[in-house]
């Protein structure tokens, strides 16, 4: 009987003891291809040595000094790499310890700004169903999922919530993909005109809307013309690249195939690899200056910020991204393996769409292609793909369905950059057998 306050309380899960590139192993000796990277996290594969190299080192010389008190080399030279490397404009970086606490780091970093400028009425955040920011009470109610949110409602801070930009099941048939765009941007100012502009602190969007959806990106020009209402209205806009950033779509941003600069941007996951608990916040200079001009303080922080060691692994990540050129190996593998999920899915009766960028791909499942038609959710059919694909030595992300029952369920393909064609080729075939065998198994 385990003593750890499980997840999933029932379920009795593998309990992994070794990993190595892209395959974790079981106390079975059974392994399993990594194809999600846990959660989007695993960029580089598991156990690599330069990494834990870095950490050693740095543990060995300095294992932790509190941020009211030092600054350390590391941090500051994760900073630097990362502004070297940021959107225009982008000048500081505050270090967190995952992708909820950058999120709600930026959501009160973005609400002090007003404060600090004189805007104190601005108390509103606007966000879009079908996304996911995180778990913590802030990044939860910017979280367009109504299912996670339901049962805390009354603790969250005020959001509403827009359509998401999700081409496959929302664009009219009589509307071009521009249209549909147009028709999202047109919803979205008139949610700032109802709520009053000047009442809006910002907007909340993932650029590649990642565990809600699966790999769903926006139709071309939706964002860049977000930024414009942004500026018209003077509304910041949080781009959340948690899942979707630090090279996981083929670009180290995912916003830079968006032509769209945001004024904040939380990243984490692939910045640490998995190695470490790490996340960022990434600010435009006008956020960082009016704070070091005003009140000369972020009124935020936790213990363990800025941590020597998760510093060093986020640091070393990064070097070797750079040094193997593994974000353009991202984008080229992220081709090939949307080739071979067409190859496989695209005359399969239950799968919909095929999307993504980079090694970030989704299929999405439905009951019907000609009505997209989703199952319902309370088969689960995501679960049973899950399932089936771990007993066949494969990890893959399973999402959706039981979201709001309006989308179907969809199967998340995340794995590290190190990938070759022929795990590629691996994944796919493991993973219309699992979907095959869970359709067949269907009551
Ligand atoms: N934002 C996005 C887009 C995410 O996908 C996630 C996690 O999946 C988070 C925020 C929360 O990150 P974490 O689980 O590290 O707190």
């Amino acid at each position: 009987m385990s003593a750890i306050f499980h997840r999933q309380i029932r379920t009795t899960l593998p309990q992994a003891v070794s990993a190595s590139g892209l395959y974790i192993t079981d106390t079975a000796g059974k392994k399993y291809l990594d194809a999600c990277g846990g959660a989007a996290v695993s960029c580089l594969g598991h156990n690599h040595p330069d990494v834990i190299a870095a950490m050693a080192a740095q543990m060995a010389q300095l294992d932790y000094a509190h941020t009211s008190f030092f600054t350390t080399r590391v941090a500051e030279e994760l900073a630097d790499t990362l502004i070297a490397n940021a959107p225009a404009g982008m000048s500081h970086v505050y270090l967190v310890s995952g992708g909820s606490e950058a999120m709600e780091a930026a959501l009160k970093m973005a609400r002090q700004y007003f404060v600090e400028i004189g805007e104190p009425q601005r108390k509103h955040f606007i966000a879009r169903r079908q996304s996911y920011h995180g778990n913590t009470l802030g990044a939860l109610a910017v979280g367009g999922n109504a299912w996670r949110r339901a049962q805390f409602e009354p603790l969250l801070i005020d959001v509403t919530h827009v359509s998401p930009c999700y081409e496959y099941r929302d664009r009219l048939p009589t509307e071009t993909t521009q249209q549909y765009g147009q028709r999202l941007v047109m919803e979205l100012e008139a949610e700032l005109l109802r709520l009053g502009p000047d009442k809006v602190i910002g907007i909340c969007v993932e650029p590649v809307v990642g565990a809600t959806l699966g790999a769903v990106p926006a139709v071309p020009g939706y964002f860049k013309a977000m930024r414009a209402l942004c500026d018209r209205y003077g509304v910041l806009l949080i781009a959340d690249e948690v899942m979707c950033g630090m090279g996981r779509t083929g670009t180290l941003h995912a916003v830079e195939q968006e032509s769209m600069v945001p004024d904040l941007m939380a990243v984490a996951k692939g910045l640490g690899g998995g190695y470490q608990a790490i996340g960022a916040v990434l600010a435009q200079r006008k956020i960082h200056d009016v704070f070091a001009h005003g009140s000369g303080q972020f009124m935020h922080g936790h213990t363990y910020i800025g941590h020597p060691v998760a510093c060093a692994a986020a640091l070393e990540v990064q070097r070797i991204l750079q040094r193997e050129h593994l974000v353009e190996a991202s984008r080229v593998h992220g081709l090939a393996l949307q080739r071979k999920l067409q190859a496989a899915f695209s005359r399969h009766p239950h799968v919909g769409d095929i999307r993504g960028r980079g090694l970030f791909q989704a299929i999405e499942l439905v009951a019907d292609r000609q009505s997209k038609q989703p199952f319902a959710p309370q088969l689960q059919l995501n679960a049973r793909i899950r399932e089936q694909a771990m007993a066949r030595g494969l990890m893959v992300y399973a999402m959706g369905g039981t979201i709001d029952g309006r989308q179907g369920d969809h199967i998340l393909l995340a794995p590290p950059f190190i990938v070759e064609d022929r795990d590629l080729d691996a994944i796919v075939t493991r993973l219309a057998d699992a979907v095959d065998a869970a359709l067949a198994a269907l009551p």
